[in-house]
Order: C-alpha cells, then structure tokens, then sequence
C-alpha cells in the first residue's frame, strides 16, 4: 500500500514566445487502484518532483477511500511554472503535457484533475488536446471540466465549500456552536481558498485573511463579498499578485509573512487553503496561544509533522485532515464521471445536496472509528485505511 502500482515519468518540450524550446519534467503517479480507477489531481508548479507527487497520492488514496466512490488514488503532474507565462505558452504547454499523458489515462484506467497551477483554463487546454488525439470526447478521462462540454456544476467550488460543510459539521457537534461571527483565517488566493472565504463568508464568519506566496492580505473587520470578488478577478482572470490589490480592497497588505507567523492577527479557526507544510510547529503554537479552536486542512498535508504534534497535544481543538476536509474536490469529481458516464447533466442544486451529503457521510466515519477516546484525525485514518485493506484482500492482491 505504500509504493505506487506504477509512476510514469516523461519530457514535456515547448516553446515559448520568444522561439526558445524548453523542456519540462511531467509525472503521473498511479499509486492504487484498490478501489477504482487512479484518481488524483495534475500540479503544475516549479518544486514539483516525484516525491512530493508520490507523498500526495498516497493521500489520495484514503482521501477517495472515505468519499465512498469506487476511486483509486493518483497524482500527477510537473515542474513547470505557470507564473508569469502567456495565454499562448501555458496553452502549448498543456498540449505538449497531454500528448504524452493521453496514452496513460482512460475513464476506467486513470483520471486526473486540477490542482495547484491547473484550473478550468488548463483543464479545457488538455482535454482538447486528448479530444484531437483520441479522436473521441471521452468525457470521463479528466474532471474539471467546463459544463460546456461535460463538467459538473459546483466543481470549482466544490474543495472550499466541503472544507467549510466539513468544519461546520465538527464545530456544531462538538463546540456546540456556530460559524457565525467566528475570525477565520484562510491561506493561499487560489480556487481552494477563494470559494472556502466564499462560504464562510455566506455562513455570517468573518474570514480575516487571504495571502499567496508573496504576503497576507489582512482582513482585520472581515473581508466583504465585493473584497473577494476583486481577489477572484485579480488570481483568474488578471493573473495579478495579491501586493497589486491593496487600493481596491478594504484590507492591508502585510509582505513576507503567512498567515500563520502573524503574531497579533486573533483567531478561532484556521483554514490552511494554500499548500503543504505551511504550519510549522511555531505556527501551529502561535495558533493555540491565540486560543484557536480548531483547524480544518484545505489544503493537502499543510501542517508539518512538528505543527501535527502540536495540534495532537490540545485534545480539544478540533484538527481535520485534508484527506477528509478537502475531500468534497475529489468526490464531485467522481461525479462528475458518473454524470459523464450517464450522459446527462445535473443541476447545481442537486450536486450540492449530494456534496453536503457526502461531507456529513465522512464526518460521521470519522466519529465512529474514532471510538470513545479517539480523536476526529484518528478515525479519520482509520476510516480510510480499513476500506482499501478490505479490497486489496478481497482482490487476492494481499494474502
Ligand atoms: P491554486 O488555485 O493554484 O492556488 C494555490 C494557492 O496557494 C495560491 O494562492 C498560491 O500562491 C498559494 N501557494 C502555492 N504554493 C505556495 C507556497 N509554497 N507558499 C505559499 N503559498 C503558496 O491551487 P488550489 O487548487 O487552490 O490548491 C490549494 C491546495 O489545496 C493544494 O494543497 C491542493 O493540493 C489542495 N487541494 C486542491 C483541490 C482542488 O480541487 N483544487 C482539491 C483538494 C486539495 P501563489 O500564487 O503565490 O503561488
């Protein structure tokens, strides 16, 4: 269970807008198909490599696991960086990463989707590329797409929305309140992070940060819908860094700084949306000295293995994985392959019903492997972990 059925490495040569070729390194890591075909997102990003692809599959495996949905667990993706490129770079790009990647990939073999640097923009791009080769739209080989020619309804929101569905399920049950006038604070500006602030916001909680890379953007009042419409406007269709934003919105800008290593920004619950290791165990201390209730992981594997110690020794806050809270990405992805398999499509309404459905489904998972004594994240791992070990035995793979 913990070495990949299979990790195909490969070049991608492109050329950029000045006539000079380059060439990147892509991987898709087909890590287990206990369950269901591969299913995990793509990466484009410049600290991209094989074990960092490998650390997320693995993941990828429970997380699809608690979703329920007859998925396996994958990930892919290169070291390429989209900052800074042109429309007409990233889109050669995608068409010299998918030349390669189509002959791996199948509705019932290998699905992947978006992750960080792949969006609704670069899916489009690949999947025409695989439409052109394959001669057919074989809708279900990649999720993510636009509704115009078989994505799901609620997909780009669906990893923020379940993330807070996720914290909203635990904070009722166990704190016996509500999201409600809460300070919230949420790393990263990209899909995850815009749609988590999107519902928070919806829910009546005031999201007091959003940051990327560069610096957080400090919403000390509480950022407003029309802040989160010019955040949205800035990192999808501008392509611009949070620094550019500080005269049109209502928050402060604060350079080389997270979220988490702002020592007098007060908050209740923490929503890491933007990457791994983001949380250190100074991060993590600086949170529980602030009196922090809980921390509900968007993002894949954000907290560090000293910051997970650290939540680990406050039995009383609240510390979801990403492989549960995040989870609500991937299980609207497995729908959106049933939806293609059934050649229809269904209305936002009816996927968000679906989505809430499974989040809660997974909560209480949660609850019940966790035992008398145990803690969310522990059955959480139990959860996910039992599912696939059933199969591998039932399959004769393990005896
Ligand atoms: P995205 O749209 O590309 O946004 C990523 C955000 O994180 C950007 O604001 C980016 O800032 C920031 N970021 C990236 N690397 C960083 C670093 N090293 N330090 C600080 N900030 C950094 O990606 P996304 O889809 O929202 O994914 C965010 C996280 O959620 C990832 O861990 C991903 O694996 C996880 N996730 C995503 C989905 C999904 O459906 N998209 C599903 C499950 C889990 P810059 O612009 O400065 O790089």
């Amino acid at each position: 269970m913990t070495e990949p059925e299979r990790t195909i490495s490969f070049h991608v040569p492109w050329m950029d807008d000045q006539g000079v070729q380059h060439v990147n390194r892509g991987w898709r890591v087909e890590f287990s198909s206990a369950l269901g075909p591969y299913k995990g997102g793509l990466r484009f990003h410049p600290t991209v490599d094989d074990g960092i692809l490998k650390f997320l599959g693995f993941e990828q495996i429970f997380k699809n696991s608690l979703t329920g949905l007859p998925l396996g667990g994958g990930k892919g993706g290169s070291d390429f960086n989209p900052k800074g490129k042109s429309e007409g770079e990233i889109r050669r790009f995608c068409e010299s990463f998918m030349t390669e990647l189509c002959r791996y990939i199948d509705a019932s073999t290998d699905v992947p989707a978006g992750d960080i640097g792949v969006g609704g923009r670069e899916i489009g791009y690949m999947y025409g590329t695989y439409k052109r080769l394959a001669n057919k739209h074989g809708e279900g080989v990649l999720t993510g797409k636009s509704p115009l020619f078989g994505g799901i309804h609620l997909r780009p929101e669906a990893t923020g929305f379940g993330t807070v569905y996720m914290a909203q399920h635990a904070i009722e049950d166990k704190l016996k309140r509500s999201l409600e006038g809460t300070r919230c604070a949420v790393s990263g500006s990209g899909n995850v992070a815009q749609f988590a602030s999107k519902m928070l916001i919806q829910l009546g909680a005031k999201v007091v940060c959003v940051s990327d890379s560069n610096g957080v953007l400090v919403f000390e009042e509480g950022m407003t819908n029309s802040d989160l419409e010019q955040i949205i406007l800035a990192k999808t269709v501008e392509r611009a860094r949070l620094s550019a934003l500080e005269t049109r919105v209502s928050g402060k800008y604060i350079p080389d700084h997270s979220p988490w290593t702002l020592p007098t920004l007060n908050v209740d619950f923490a929503f890491p949306c933007a990457t791994q290791n983001e949380i250190d165990g100074k991060g993590a201390n600086l949170l529980i000295q602030k009196g922090a209730m809980g921390v509900f992981e968007g993002a894949n594997l954000p907290v560090t293995t000293e910051g997970q110690e650290v939540l680990r020794a406050h039995r009383d806050v609240l510390y979801i994985p990403g492989k549960a809270a995040n989870a609500g990405g991937v299980g609207v992805s497995g729908l959106e392959r049933s939806q293609n398999a059934s050649r229809t499509y269904w209305k936002r309404e009816k996927v968000d019903a679906m989505l809430k459905d499974m989040m809660a489904g997974i909560y209480q998972q949660m609850k019940d492997n966790a035992g008398e004594d145990g803690t969310l994240e522990e059955g959480c791992n139990r959860a996910g972990f039992l599912k696939v070990a059933q199969a591998l035995k039932e399959l004769g793979w393990v005896y």
